[in-house]
């Protein structure tokens, strides 16, 4: 699934001359809803993408996926503009968008975290992030690997 999504994003990545990539691991099976999951991991390559720096010029987007314990977890790291302390308790509220994202001119609604979060927990699982301003973000997904 996750090879699936970054080949349907390459284009999107390749416009923003942002590298693309996953961590190969061994495959991890997981009983979820793949839609959902695909709209999940979407939304944060897409995040990825569109929040990154528009100067830098190695910038990308990597992904992988590991086993802990029941679960599994997704992390998507990027290179890009960060998060602002003020704005990280607040971006995962609906139609929240950071000012800084209206500087890059990018486009949004600011529901994609929102509609995420409640996709990973209806999995019973989590979502979170640690970010540094003008630095980067990793977001992570954690799904119980289910039945
Ligand atoms: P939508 O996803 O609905 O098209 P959006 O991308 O603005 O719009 P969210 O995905 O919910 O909305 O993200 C909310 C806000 O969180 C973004 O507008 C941006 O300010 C911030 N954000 C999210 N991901 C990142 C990231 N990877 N790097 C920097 N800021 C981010
Ligand atoms: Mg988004």
């Amino acid at each position: 699934l996750i090879m699936q999504v970054i080949q349907s994003m390459s284009e999107f990545a390749r416009s923003k001359k942002v590298k693309l990539q996953c961590v190969k691991s061994k495959p991890i099976y997981i009983v979820a809803d793949q839609k959902r999951i695909r709209q999940v991991l979407i939304n944060l390559i897409s995040n990825g993408i569109k929040y990154s720096k528009e100067e830098a010029s190695e910038k990308y987007v990597k992904l992988s996926a590991e086993t802990h314990q029941d679960s599994v977890i997704i992390s998507v790291a990027d290179n890009g503009i960060g998060i602002e302390k003020q704005h990280q308790n607040k971006i995962f509220e609906k139609f929240f968008r950071a000012d800084s994202v209206f500087d890059y001119r990018t486009e949004g609604t600011g529901l994609g975290l929102a509609i995420s979060k409640e996709i990973v927990e209806l999995h019973g699982g989590q979502i979170w992030f640690e970010s540094k301003p003008h630095e980067g973000t990793v977001f992570y997904v954690k799904i119980p690997q289910g039945e």
